[in-house]
């Protein structure tokens, strides 16, 4: 989608992407919640995750999450995984993306 900040970023045409494969793209969010704030989207645009079919790509999507945490130097330590879904979920950015969160204990609750 040409208008999407998400679709631009993991084409590469904007900031750095910290990952990439054939599937999915990952970099830092501009506005961190904890030392390691990373998001993990797919390169195909898709608004949301209740618009999302394919079990297997959100399996890559966690599976590229623990691999970077790994690689972050967080998964001792422990970290979250988080995806908002719309208005109520707290979704500001209307293409699908995976929170992962971590490097500082992290509060529980609605946020
Ligand atoms: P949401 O609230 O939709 O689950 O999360 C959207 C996230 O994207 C927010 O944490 C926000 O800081 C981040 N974000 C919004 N615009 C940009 C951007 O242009 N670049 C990066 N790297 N992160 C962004
Ligand atoms: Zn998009």
């Amino acid at each position: 989608m040409s208008d999407c900040i998400f679709c631009k970023i993991a084409r590469g045409e904007l900031g750095a992407l910290i990952y990439e494969d054939e599937k999915v793209a990952a970099f830092r969010d501009v506005k961190p919640m904890a030392k390691v704030h990373i998001l993990i989207v797919p390169k195909e645009h898709i608004p949301c995750i209740d618009e999302c079919e394919d079990g297997a790509l959100l399996g890559h999507m966690l599976l590229t999450a623990r691999k970077l945490a790994k690689r972050e130097g967080i998964s001792e330590s422990g970290y979250r995984l988080m995806i908002n879904c719309r208005e109520d979920g707290g979704q500001t950015v209307m293409h699908l993306h995976l929170h992962l969160i971590g490097g500082e204990k992290i509060c529980w609750g609605p946020i």
